[in-house]
């Protein structure tokens, strides 16, 4: 990465700024310091100087978008090692437009008949451990979703492993349109991906997986097509670092083409059922500028940056008692290193519900992850900016031990 990439830092990290943006105080609405991940209901992610400057710019003309789609796909597919792709409204987007081309393929009156599946197969099946809030974006295009896994899902819970293979043999049937897989942290998969892939391939069922915050590491993404997905979605305004409201779709020509005609449906005579989360052309260039960017990073120098901030805040709280501060690096359900707050059975101090209430009361305002595995308090870097880390570390040390 150069430094014109990310301006201000040789590790990806923002210096900090001082004062509140002024679009924002006119709004009297306060930001917040980050350190719970990509969470959309924070904003995602900040966009490079370069993405926004490529955001104006494209503002600036007409073009023909479909022409521009194709351009961005080209992007995204060499990116993905995929055939084709394009840009979708958000990784939910691309999953409700996986799923339409699963049922209607380019058929304009199946794609018009949306979401009425009635005549098509429309069965989505889905690991019962990979039950998260997303699973209503299949259902949106009309898809029903059929679970398969004996066991009820939790994050951290086990699904009996025998025959697991018979057991998602026989969630499949004559109406199945699609095999959805969801890859995210703290998710468990039933058995290598590659394994149930090939399984569904056997039948000639497409392949679709969630990898919305997948990304980094950078070879997640072509991870899941090289292991046989048919189309992947993720999130653009994530780890990618592009608009918020954009995201990637790739995957299998005939697919991806199908899945563009749900987005805008361009020979029905109604809007498709993607219409409503449309990618403008400042998101397209965006989103293709951001991946530029995320592909040429120096991903060990950003990863050293996000560590160095977490070193300072594991080194400033270590040492009180009821308490133990670990720097967790390398735990692939955790989103880069991370400072881990665990409280013990003779802390006396805040709980966890308590310590992150505060934090967020604060000013300026913190917000930390709610941990993953049981009650502790993770603290995600990946979206601190260069100097937060010591307001982080202050504000705990007061909660922690000076208001305690
Ligand atoms: C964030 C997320 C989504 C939604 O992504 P958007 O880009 O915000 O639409 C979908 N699935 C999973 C697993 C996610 O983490």
């Amino acid at each position: 990465m150069t430094s014109s990439q990310v301006p201000g830092s040789s590790d990806g990290r923002r210096p900090l700024g001082n004062s509140i943006p002024g679009v924002y105080a006119r709004l009297g609405v306060r930001p917040i310091i980050n350190a719970g991940s990509w969470l959309t209901a924070l904003g995602g992610s900040l966009m490079a100087p370069e993405v926004l400057r490529a955001m104006e710019e494209a503002s600036t003309a007409f073009i023909d978008l479909r022409a521009l789609q194709t351009a961005a796909g080209e992007v995204l597919a060499r990116a993905c090692g995929a055939e084709a792709g394009f840009v979708t409204g958000g990784a939910a987007a691309s999953n409700v437009l996986m799923v339409a081309a699963c049922m209607t393929g380019d058929n304009p009156s199946k794609i018009d008949q949306l979401p009425d599946s009635s005549g098509m197969k429309n069965e989505v099946v889905l690991f019962n451990g990979h039950e998260n809030h997303y699973d209503s974006n299949y259902e949106v295009p009309g898809a029903t979703i059929v679970r398969w896994g004996s066991s009820r899902p939790e994050h951290s819970g086990d699904f009996a492993t025998d025959n697991i293979q018979a057991q998602l043999k026989q969630a499949f049937s004559d109406q199945t349109c699609a095999m959805a897989w969801v890859s995210a942290p703290f998710m468990r998969d039933p058995m290598p991906f590659k394994e149930a892939a090939a399984i569904a391939r056997e039948r000639a069922i497409p392949v679709i997986v969630d990898a919305a915050a997948e990304v980094p590491p950078a070879e997640n993404l072509t991870r899941f097509i090289n292991d046989g997905a048919d189309m992947v979605g993720y999130s653009g305004g994530k780890g990618i670092g592009g608009p918020q409201g954009s995201g990637i779709l790739v995957g299998r020509e005939d697919l991806v083409l199908a899945a563009y005609e749900n987005h805008l449906n361009s020979r029905g005579t109604r809007a498709g059922i993607g219409r409503s989360s449309k990618a403008s052309k400042e998101d397209i260039v965006g989103l293709v500028t951001a991946i530029q960017i995320f592909t040429d990073a120096d991903h060990e120098a950003v990863w050293a940056g996000w560590r160095a901030g977490a070193e300072h805040i594991v080194e400033r709280l270590k040492g009180i008692d009821g308490l133990r501060i670990a720097l967790e690096d390398g735990d692939p359900n955790r989103q880069g290193p991370q400072p881990v707050i665990y409280f013990e059975s003779d802390w006396d101090g805040p709980n966890p519900g308590e310590v992150r209430a505060a934090l967020l009361a604060g000013d300026p305002a913190i917000h930390v992850g709610e941990g993953g595995y049981g009650d502790e308090i993770n603290i995600v870097m990946v979206n601190v900016q260069s100097g937060e880390e010591r307001i982080i570390a202050d504000r705990l040390e007061e909660i922690l031990v000076k208001e305690n």
